[in-house]
């Protein structure tokens, strides 16, 4: 039996926090302009290996046997388990979100594209296949476009907004005085500008651009860029060496592989990690790093 009535909801108040733009990434599932860096549990290396013993039980039990069908519901009881894990993290982190902050910003990646496979043809075989295949599945492991899906309707649950921007140079340009250039990105986890020597971890940096893109769309008010470039002050709360958000030395473990994929594809060589159950926050220390020496 089931039944269904109508309910009146009183109009949803927007969080009273600040703006916030996020970063989704594989080193970092999400980085915020407020500084955060949270990790979702992925499928570990020994999970992974587990999967494929499982797997090789159902193949070697005999077609149509009752033996065969214990099996697969062995693997699909695995696989479960691990798809409601990463779930729970996602619906933690995007509640948390969504109730704190009045508008939420990320950018608009065609996972589509980026996953797409390297194989080539016959006659032109592809390059670092086996690469650019674990690159594909660290991508999708970081479930982007639930974290998306579920952003967008929580934040309209809550009276908030959640917007998407074009990707394009939010991780090459520097939002203290606006210079885009490949070198601002020294490294994976690195930003340093060459123009004005503004520093600060390149997702954290990256988010903020997206922010910035968000609120300029949006005509919300955009932190103002200071003139000649220098970051001292102009940015409230902007500046990587003065606030809570600083360099953030990367910490993981040597990629497996010696080549690396190209462009924003780099942050996979330090792919799967694993987390444990539910959601990892990590705080960058603060002061400085002390790795970029362009600084004026
Ligand atoms: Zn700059």
């Amino acid at each position: 039996m089931s039944f269904c009535c109508e309910v009146e909801l009183a109009d949803p108040v927007a969080p009273a926090g600040a703006h916030v733009g996020v970063d989704l990434g594989i080193a970092n599932s999400l980085a915020t302009s407020t500084g955060e860096l949270l990790h979702l549990p992925v499928i570990s290396e020994r999970e992974w290996a587990r999967i494929g013993v499982l797997q090789s039980v159902v193949n070697r039990r005999e077609k149509g046997s009752r033996n065969r069908d214990k099996a697969k519901r062995r693997l699909a009881r695995y696989r479960h388990k691990l798809v409601r894990r990463k779930r729970d993290a996602i619906h933690q982190l995007t509640s948390r979100l969504t109730g704190e902050h009045p508008v939420i910003v990320a950018e608009h990646l065609r996972v589509a594209n980026m996953t797409r496979s390297a194989k080539g043809s016959v006659e032109e075989p592809g390059v670092n296949v086996a690469q650019k295949s674990g690159l594909n599945r660290s991508i999708l492991d970081q479930c982007w476009g639930e974290t998306r899906r579920q952003l967008a309707y929580k934040s309209a649950w809550r009276g908030g907004h959640f917007e998407v921007v074009a990707p394009k140079n939010t991780s090459r340009s520097c939002p203290a005085c606006g210079t885009v250039a490949d070198e601002n990105r020294e490294s994976q986890a690195v930003f340093c500008c060459v123009a004005c020597g503004h520093e600060a971890h390149a997702d954290i940096n990256a988010a903020r651009n997206i922010l910035q893109l968000g609120l300029a769309k949006l005509g919300l008010e955009v932190p103002v860029r200071p003139a000649g470039g220098t970051p001292e002050g102009a940015l409230p709360g902007l500046d990587a060496c003065a606030g809570p958000v600083a360099l953030k030395a990367p910490e993981r473990p040597a990629p497996s592989r010696k080549t690396r994929p190209r462009g924003r594809a780099t942050k996979a060589s330090h792919q799967r990690r694993h987390h444990g159950d539910g959601l990892t926050p990590e705080t960058p220390p603060s002061g400085r790093g002390g790795s970029c020496s362009r600084r004026p």
